[in-house]
């Protein structure tokens, strides 16, 4: 992370949190209106279809034929594999707030897995999120729910960003990721869209030849798991894992209870954290944004957590940050 933004990281670590148990917060009614940089409105069309594309695709899970057991293992599987890896403990907790080191072996394949949920390449997602803790629930917040809930939601990642198109914002927010060639080919020629494309294609084509073995060399049935595998253990995962994030930025700045009075409308929502992860106890986040635990009572579960840890025991893992609450 960029120097200056640490230091105003741990400035407001420093400054702002301070538990408060009855959770009561004076939230102000005001709405806020969208980021100056995204007016006038105008849609990213390329991103837009993909993302309609894969939510038609996911519709397909309600046709039979295309339901197998396997695919909804995979299904299951791959929300934990690419979303709590990828997304949760490597984009976020990982490359974005350094939140622990690791071997670089492993931090790129935990970015690998993290663009396997079609959220954009690592520095952007990286971008947009620091952009988010600088200024949450104020201008220019790129995704504040304040504005309204859709808007918070996924308004923001179909709407062109001014500011995040400029090579002077990814300067600032990213220095430290361009620094390393593996993210700086990930954003040339939208490498990491050939990524996700590939990554489906793998899995299509595994499905295909689990399908033709598994019934005994027919075709026309390595023809359906490929679909299968396609549509569950592709699309539908990744419309699941999509929509998790989203929750992180919409309803965990919206509903839920608050551990800290911190300067944004964060709350931890048990709901969002169960289906990402741990991610859900976002007030907490907020208010010790570097720490790599988001769960800092015995209650709020945090999965992540428990796997970040089990890796600093093993020793594959170092610096883990931990929240005050957890130092005393
Ligand atoms: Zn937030
Ligand atoms: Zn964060």
């Amino acid at each position: 992370m960029p120097e200056s933004l640490l230091e105003q990281e741990s400035a407001a670590q420093s400054d702002s949190p301070t538990p408060s148990s009855e959770a009561a917060t004076e939230i102000d009614p005001q709405r806020l209106p969208l980021p100056e940089e995204t007016q006038p409105l105008r849609i990213v069309w390329d991103y837009a279809i993909v993302l309609a594309a894969v939510h038609l695709i996911a519709l397909y899970a309600f046709v039979p034929w295309f339901f197998t057991w396997s695919g909804l293992i995979l299904a299951i599987a791959g929300h934990f594999l690419f979303g709590m890896f990828g997304i949760t403990i490597g984009y976020h907790r990982l490359l974005t707030h350094r939140g622990f080191t690791c071997p670089k072996w492993l931090e790129h394949s935990l970015a690998l897995l993290g663009i396997c949920n079609l959220q954009d390449s690592p520095a952007r997602w990286v971008a947009i999120h620091r952009m988010h803790h600088q200024h949450s629930d104020n201008q220019p917040d790129p995704h504040s729910p304040w504005v309204n809930f859709l808007w918070g939601h996924v308004g923001w990642v179909v709407c062109r960003h001014r500011d995040l198109d400029k090579t002077s914002h990814y300067e600032r927010y990213v220095r430290d990721l361009l620094r390393d060639p593996f993210y700086l080919k990930l954003e040339r020629r939208r490498g990491w869209f050939l990524v996700y494309i590939g990554h489906a294609l793998l899995i299509m084509l595994a499905g295909a030849i689990f399908g033709y073995f598994a019934s005994g060399g027919r075709s026309d049935e390595a023809v359906r798991y490929a679909a299968s595998w396609g549509v569950w253990a592709v699309a539908v995962r990744t419309v699941f894992v999509l929509h998790g994030t989203w929750s992180v930025n919409s309803i965990a700045h919206l509903f839920g209870y608050r551990n800290y009075e911190t300067r944004d409308h964060s709350t931890n929502n048990w709901l969002v954290a169960l289906i990402s992860h741990g991610e859900g106890w976002h007030n907490n986040h907020h208010a010790e944004p570097r720490s790599a635990a988001h769960g800092h009572r015995w209650w709020e579960y945090d999965m992540s957590w428990a796997i970040i840890r089990f890796w600093e025991k093993i020793g594959l893992v170092d610096n883990v940050v931990r929240p005050k609450i957890m130092q005393k």
